[in-house]
C-alpha cells in the first residue's frame, strides 16, 4: 500500500492499483468494458530518441524488405510465388503502424500495395489471403496467418478510414463462423486463437452484431486452454523437446488471454491470470530483462538461454493488451523493462540484422555445431538477416510503433493514462475538447519526465500517472497558466509499489507536470546467487569489446558474427548493503542512437575481478559461478552499459567475497 509522505491538493491519490471492476451485470449480452481504451493509431506519435528508433528501422530491414526478400518481395499475400503464409501479414502488422507514426509517404506507399491487393483478392466466400501457400508446406486455408493480417488491418482501419477494411473483416469472420463447426482450429491457429479474437472484439464493438461473441466464445472453446495452463504450470524444467505449449512465442502470445476471457467473462479470476501468467513464467524461466527463456522451448533460468525475438515484441503486445482490461500499473513497469532492455537488444544498432535469440550472458555470437539450445540451430545467436528461421525478421517491426502507440490510453473515468513513458506527443480529445500532451524526456536515460498539457478550453479531467514500482521516492511539480491550484512546488513521494497518481484540476491553457524518479543504482538477486545492476526501468550489462565478423550476405543485410575483444569473466566487488560506495554512474544527454554500445548516454562504473575457471561451453557462457566467489586477479575497474546497447554482455555477474 501506499505511504503518503504528503498530500498534493489538486492530487488525488489512489492506494489500490485496479481500477474498480464494473459489474458484468451491466452489459449481460456484451463485452465487458475496457478500463483503459487504446487510442486510434496515429494519435500518439513518438518524438525524441524514440521516433529516431522508429526512423532506424525504417531505414533498415522494415523499409527494405519488400526489396529484396523473397518472402515479402514474392509473397503469395500479393499474388507472388513464395511463402504465403504468416510472414507477409506478420511484415504489415509492423509496418502500417511504422508507416502512419512516421507519416512516411514512401511506407505508407507500401502498405497500400500490400492492402490493396488483399482487399481487391478476397474470395467469394469471405476467406481472405492465399488459399494455400505457394511452398505447399502449410495446410490450406490456416487460419493462423489470417489473425495477423487482421491486426495489420484493423491499424490501417485506424490510421486511413478505409471504408473496405469492415465490410472485408466482416465477411471473413463470418467465412471462419460458418466453418469452424465443421474444419475445427488446428495447429498454430488452436494455440493463437486469442489474437483472432481481439479482432472479432473490434469489430463487435463497431458493429454491436452477436455472431461476433459467438464466434468469439467458440475459438475460446476450441482453443488451447491458457487459463489452466497458466494455473499450474505443466513445464517447470528445460523442456528437452519441440511442442506446441511450451513454445516460447505461443506463450508469450498467450499472456494476453486473460484479458480476453475476462472480457467475456467478467470474472476477476480470469483477469488475475495475467498476473499469475507472468509471476509463473518468471518463476521458472525468468530472465533478467523480463522476457523468459525459450530456444525455443522453455528453457529454464540460467542466463545462457536463449529467448526469440518473435517473443520479445509478442510479449510486449500481450502487455499493451492485458493493461486495457485489467489497468495494474505493474503491466505498465514490465512494458517498459522489456521494450527499454529485450527489445533493442537483438538488433544490429543499425537495424539491418536481429538475432534469432538474445542472452543475458552473451559473451560471443557465432556459429556453433555445440550449443546450449534445446531445438534451436548453430546460427541462432548470430546477428544476421534469417539466421536460424526468417519468422523473427518478419516479425520483429510490431514493437518499437506499437509500443508509441500505446504509451497513453484513454481511461474509463473519462481522463488519460500514462502506461508507459517516452518522448512522445498525444493529440485527441476529451469531453469534446482538443487536448495535446507532450512528454519531453530522454526517458529512461534521464529521470526527469516533462509533461505539458494544452486544452482548446478548460476542462475538467484526471490524468493517471504511472509511478513505477523501482520508484521508490521522486517529486512531482504542476505549474499551470490555468486554475491548477497549488502550482509550482516540487512535492516528494515515497511509495513501495507501482501505482498510478492522478491529477484531476480544471485544465487550462497550457499546464506543466514535472515528474522526477530517484534512480539509485539497485542490485537484483539471479541464478545461481549472481546479481544484475539496476538503474531504473534500465539493466546494465558488461561493455564488451566487440569484433562484427561478416560472414555470409551482402551489406547492409548481411549476417555477422561478434566475437568478443575483451574479457566478460568478471565478479562484481559490491557489498550489496553500501551498493552506492561501490557504482558511479555516469550520464550525459541523448545524442545519436542510445541502443549503439559507442553512443549509449549511461553508464556505469564498477570494480571486479575476472574468475579464470568462469569460461565458455558450448560457445555460450558457463553458468555463474555460485556466490559468493573468491579470486586473486587484479581488481579493475568495469564499465557497465544498458543491456539493450551492449550487442555483447554479461548481466548477471557472479558477486566477490566481501573482504
Ligand atoms: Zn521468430
Amino acid at each position: 500500500m501506499y505511504r503518503s509522505a504528503f498530500f498534493l491538493t489538486v492530487v488525488t491519490l489512489l492506494a489500490a492499483s485496479v481500477v474498480g471492476f464494473r459489474p458484468s451485470s451491466d452489459s449481460p449480452s456484451g463485452l465487458q468494458p475496457l478500463k483503459f481504451r487504446p487510442l486510434p493509431l496515429g494519435s500518439v506519435k513518438p518524438a525524441g530518441w524514440l521516433k529516431d528508433q522508429l526512423r532506424i528501422q525504417a531505414d533498415g530491414l522494415s523499409g527494405h524488405l519488400d526489396e529484396f526478400w523473397p518472402d515479402i518481395k514474392d509473397s503469395g499475400w500479393i499474388g507472388g510465388k513464395a511463402e504465403g503464409w504468416e510472414r507477409a501479414p506478420y511484415w504489415l502488422d509492423g509496418l502500417v503502424p511504422l508507416a502512419y507514426l512516421l507519416d512516411d509517404p514512401g511506407l505508407k506507399a507500401k502498405v497500400q500495395r500490400y492492402m490493396d491487393y488483399a482487399l481487391t483478392h478476397q474470395a467469394e466466400d469471405g476467406w481472405l489471403g492465399p488459399e494455400k501457400s505457394a511452398t505447399g508446406k502449410y495446410k490450406a486455408r490456416d487460419p493462423w496467418p489470417v489473425f495477423v493480417m487482421l491486426k495489420a488491418l484493423t491499424q490501417y482501419q485506424e490510421a486511413t478510414a478505409d471504408p473496405r477494411v469492415v465490410p472485408a473483416i466482416t465477411k471473413y469472420l463470418k467465412c471462419l463462423h460458418g466453418q469452424i463447426n465443421e474444419r475445427p482450429l488446428f495447429d498454430w491457429n488452436r494455440m493463437r486463437w486469442q489474437d483472432g479474437v481481439l479482432t472479432a472484439y473490434w469489430l463487435y464493438e463497431k458493429t454491436g452484431e452477436s455472431w461476433l461473441l459467438d464466434l468469439a466464445r467458440k475459438m475460446k472453446e476450441q482453443g488451447y486452454d491458457w487459463q489452466a495452463h497458466f494455473r499450474d504450470l505443466p513445464h517447470k524444467q528445460k523442456v528437452q523437446k519441440w511442442e506446441h505449449e511450451s513454445h516460447v512465442v505461443n506463450n508469450a502470445m498467450a499472456i494476453k488471454t486473460p484479458a480476453v476471457c475476462f472480457r467475456l467473462s467478467g470474472s476477476p479470476a480470469d483477469a488475475e491470470m495475467g498476473r499469475r501468467a507472468i509471476e509463473t513464467l518468471d518463476a521458472y524461466h525468468g530472465q533478467v530483462s523480463g522476457i523468459f527463456s525459450g530456444d525455443e522451448n522453455f528453457a529454464g533460468r540460467m542466463p545462457s538461454q536463449g529467448t526469440e525475438t518473435c517473443a520479445v515484441v509478442e510479449y510486449l503486445f500481450s502487455l499493451e493488451t492485458l493493461i486495457q482490461a485489467i489497468a495494474d500499473p505493474a503491466f505498465g513497469d514490465r512494458l517498459e523493462q522489456i521494450a527499454f532492455n529485450a527489445l533493442p537488444a537483438p538488433f544490429k544498432p543499425d537495424m539491418w540484422a536481429r538475432q534469432y535469440v538474445q542472452q543475458a550472458n552473451q559473451p560471443v555470437a557465432k556459429v556453433s555445431k555445440e550449443r546450449v539450445y534445446t531445438t534451436n540451430g548453430e546460427k541462432a545467436n548470430l546477428f544476421g538477416l534469417e539466421t536460424n528461421y526468417g519468422c523473427c525478421t518478419a516479425n520483429m517491426h510490431q514493437g518499437w510503433p506499437k509500443f508509441a502507440s500505446h504509451l497513453w490510453m484513454q481511461t474509463a473515468d473519462g481522463g488519460l493514462a500514462a502506461v508507459a513513458y517516452a518522448p512522445s506527443k498525444l493529440s485527441t480529445t476529451v469531453k469534446g475538447v482538443p487536448v495535446s500532451i507532450e512528454v519531453i524526456t530522454d526517458y529512461p536515460f534521464s529521470n526527469q519526465i516533462i509533461i505539458r498539457v494544452e486544452t482548446g478550453k478548460p476542462v475538467v479531467f484526471p490524468l493517471h500517472l504511472r509511478i513505477p514500482g523501482w520508484a521508490k521516492s521522486g517529486t512531482l511539480r504542476v505549474t499551470g497558466s490555468g486554475d491548477v491550484r497549488g502550482g509550482g512546488d516540487a512535492k516528494k513521494w515515497v511509495a513501495d509499489t507501482a501505482r498510478f497518481q492522478i491529477l484531476d484540476p480544471e485544465w487550462s491553457g497550457r499546464n506543466q507536470v514535472v515528474l522526477t524518479f530517484d534512480m539509485p543504482v539497485r542490485a537484483e538477486k539471479r541464478y545461481n546467487n549472481a546479481v544484475a545492476l539496476w538503474r531504473g526501468p534500465l539493466a546494465f550489462s558488461l561493455k564488451i569489446g566487440e569484433d562484427w565478423k561478416k560472414i555470409a550476405g551482402e551489406e547492409p543485410h548481411a549476417d555477422w558474427e561478434v566475437l568478443p575483444t575483451t574479457p566478460w569473466n568478471y565478479a562484481l566487488a559490491i557489498d550489496e548493503k553500501r551498493l552506492a560506495e561501490a557504482v558511479t554512474v555516469e550520464t550525459k544527454a541523448v545524442a545519436g542512437n542510445p541502443f549503439n554500445p559507442s553512443e549509449t548516454p549511461v553508464s556505469i562504473k564498477v570494480t571486479g575481478r575476472r574468475i579464470p575457471q568462469w569460461d565458455v561451453e558450448k560457445n555460450a557462457a558457463a553458468a555463474p559461478p555460485p556466490s559468493p566467489v573468491s579470486s586473486a586477479e587484479p581488481l579493475e575497474t568495469l564499465t557497465l552499459i544498458p543491456y539493450g546497447a551492449a550487442k555483447l554482455r554479461i548481466t548477471e555477474f557472479p558477486v566477490l567475497k566481501v573482504q
